[in-house]
């Protein structure tokens, strides 16, 4: 799995179609994308129009809420395959474990089904907090390959990273950028951007590489679309990174994944 994906979140179908192809065009082989997102089709047609082979891109997509379920999940499955246009995805995420449901063990069967059939690469959870990883670890046969979170700065989520890595899973980090509301402009952000000649966008993906995180930033900008990939060329010292570490401050943008059973 590449450590840099782009991300498609509240980005119109039409809108995505463009994004993907500059997105592809930059150099990015990692797309996701989510079934509530509304975008697979655009995102499927940029990847058919890319003129990138099917085998080099890497295609994420989740299941959503109300599809949780054994049965429910094979039809959601087929349906988002249907709208990306694809014959397989490389990675299928439960979206959020909606404890409450309390169906996350028989979808994630479903996944396990759907990747011994061989039309998933790799499964894989989102928004799971380590006890739901125990529950389903200790009830399912395949490790989830991935755990997609809020991770940034503000939020720097040490117990699921810790655990993660005990258990051999990758931690994806979504909203990396904090969804540039405030992050890029902390001072000291803003000084090791100047330190280093790039931009604050540039220092948190680099931020995060360095901790060994996927990332998956979102922009429709062109430009911002080409610098947030350009973070392979240089990289932050120790101080820097203690410095952007320092600003942890357990704060979440998005909901509470133990509370949240939104269908
Ligand atoms: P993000 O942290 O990637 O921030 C995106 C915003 O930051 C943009 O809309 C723009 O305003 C700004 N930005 C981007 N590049 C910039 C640059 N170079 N300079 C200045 N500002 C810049 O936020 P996101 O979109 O919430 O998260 C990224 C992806 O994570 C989503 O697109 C989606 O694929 C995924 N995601 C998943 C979940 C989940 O529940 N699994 C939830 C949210 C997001």
């Amino acid at each position: 799995m590449p450590q840099l994906g782009f991300g498609v979140w509240q980005v119109p179908d039409d809108e995505a179609e463009r994004a993907v192809a500059t997105a592809l065009e930059a150099g990015y082989r990692s797309i996701d994308t989510a079934a509530i997102y509304g975008n697979e089709q655009g995102t499927g047609k940029a990847i058919a129009a890319s003129g990138v082979p099917r085998e080099d891109i890497f295609l994420t997509t989740k299941l959503w809420n109300s599809d949780q379920g054994y049965d429910s999940t094979l039809r959601a499955f087929d349906a988002s395959l249907d709208k990306l246009g694809v014959e397989y995805v490389d990675l299928y995420l439960i979206h959020w474990p909606t404890p409450e449901r309390d169906k996350y063990v028989d979808t994630y069967k479903a996944f396990e089904k759907l990747h011994a059939d061989g039309r998933i690469r790799a499964i894989g959870v989102s928004n799971f907090e380590p006890d739901h990883l125990r529950r389903l670890i200790a009830e399912t046969s395949v490790i989830p390959a991935v755990d997609q979170i809020e991770l940034h700065p503000h939020l720097q989520q040490h117990a699921a990273r810790e655990y993660h890595a005990e258990q051999g899973i990758a931690t994806e980090a979504w909203s990396p950028l904090g969804q540039g509301k405030g992050l890029l402009e902390v001072p000291a952000i803003v000084a090791i951007a100047q330190k280093h000649g790039r931009t604050p966008a540039q220092v948190v993906l680099r931020w995060h590489l360095q901790l060994g995180n996927v990332v998956i930033p979102k922009s429709v900008t062109p430009s911002r679309i080409k610098e947030n990939i350009e973070v392979f060329d240089f990289s932050l010292d120790t101080e820097d990174l203690a410095a952007i570490s320092a600003l942890n401050e357990d704060r979440r943008l998005g909901p509470d994944p133990s509370a949240f059973n939104l269908a």
